[in-house]
């Protein structure tokens, strides 16, 4: 066993991935729609490594339009190609950070199509798909578990490959702050590290760099964010909902919302934090979190969504008042 995963596993994945080392072979690597650091670094750097290892013919996909975040930009993007492109019937197909095949969009059904399919992942709510699933819950990443697979296959983590793991790694452990943050983790980091990537640069683009119109912005919602400390059986819960309206006003984009919820969660006086953030009309991408007292993966999960015990989410429908009052009984 490694990390709850058992050897059988590991040994099938390596068997699988040097199969695929050989000319004219298609491998398809996909992660989660609407991508975050942790999918799209653990992708990334996981396709480099098989490069490293001579395998060619590999595609990275994921669904809907292929825009990636400024602040993400990372190494070995031209790899990214849009679903529509991606093989029909790959060889091997590797899913990152996906806790179900409904994060996989269309292309899910490459999961049917495929010869062989590995699924890497660390969510607890994940649903069981593939031939093969790698996933550990008490992982703090998925590029945990994929970096565990990379040197298993003997790869050396060069400094492209140690960016996206890092950015994977530092991403979902909010800069090594959460709970999942193990021994292992500082570990895995310090190796990262110490292929030369330039962590001061990394940290400054991704989590302290935003446009003056995004600072009001987020000032903007913080100020109307309520308090009601009777919800989750008195845990208490702060909500803050940012619409279309708002980004329009400050001209920005949809994913400088992505940092809001870390200013949100911070109020001392709820235990649940819950961010709306307006997609279209009646449609709205939700984060929760949870200082401990409440699995918000398990109200995410009642919701159509999925995600961990301390941070999920779930895409919510109807009014602004309609999706909070959801979440608010969910909590009682
Ligand atoms: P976020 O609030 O977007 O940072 O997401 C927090 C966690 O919830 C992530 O680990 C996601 O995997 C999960 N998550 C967020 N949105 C969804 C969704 N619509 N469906 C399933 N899981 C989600
Ligand atoms: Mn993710
Ligand atoms: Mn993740």
């Amino acid at each position: 066993m490694s990390g709850g995963i058992a050897e059988r596993d590991w040994a099938e994945a390596v068997a699988a991935i040097k199969a695929v080392i050989r000319p004219g072979a298609q491998v398809l690597l996909a992660c989660h729609v609407n991508p975050d650091g942790d999918a799209l670094g653990s992708m990334l750097g996981f396709a480099q490594g098989l490069q490293q290892l001579g395998v060619t013919g590999l595609q990275c996909s994921f669904p809907g339009p292929l825009n990636v975040p400024e602040p993400l930009h990372m190494p070995a993007m031209d790899l990214l190609i849009p679903e529509e492109k991606a093989y029909e019937a790959p060889d091997l197909l590797v899913t990152f950070d996906a806790a179900s095949i409904s994060r996989l969009g269309a292309l899910a059904r490459r999961l049917d199509t495929a010869a062989m399919s590995i699924v890497l992942d660390h969510h607890a709510s994940n649903s069981g798909f593939g031939k093969l699933s790698l996933v550990d819950p008490d992982a703090a990443a998925t590029a945990v578990v994929a970096a565990r697979l990379l040197e298993r296959l003997g790869v050396a983590f060069d400094p492209a490959i140690a960016e996206c793991l890092y950015i994977a790694l530092v991403t979902d452990t909010g800069s090594f702050k959460f709970d999942l943050t193990t021994p292992e983790v500082h570990e895995l980091a310090a190796r990262l590290v110490g292929s030369g990537i330039r962590v001061g640069e990394i940290s400054r683009r991704i989590f302290d760099t935003r446009p003056f119109g995004a600072v009001k912005l987020f000032g903007e919602v913080l100020g109307r964010a309520t308090l009601d400390p009777a919800a989750a059986k008195g845990g208490g819960m702060v909500t803050a909902v940012a619409t279309l309206d708002d980004l329009a006003k400050h001209n920005q984009p949809g994913y400088v919302l992505e940092a809001l919820i870390d200013s949100v969660r911070c109020t001392a006086e709820a235990d649940v934090a819950c961010l709306l953030k307006q997609v279209a009309v009646n449609e709205w991408a939700v984060s929760l979190r949870s200082k401990g007292g409440v699995d918000v993966s398990a109200v995410a999960v009642a919701l159509g969504g999925g995600g961990h015990r301390l941070a999920a989410g779930f895409t919510g429908r109807g009014s602004a008042g309609e999706v909070i009052e959801a979440v608010r009984a969910h909590l009682a």
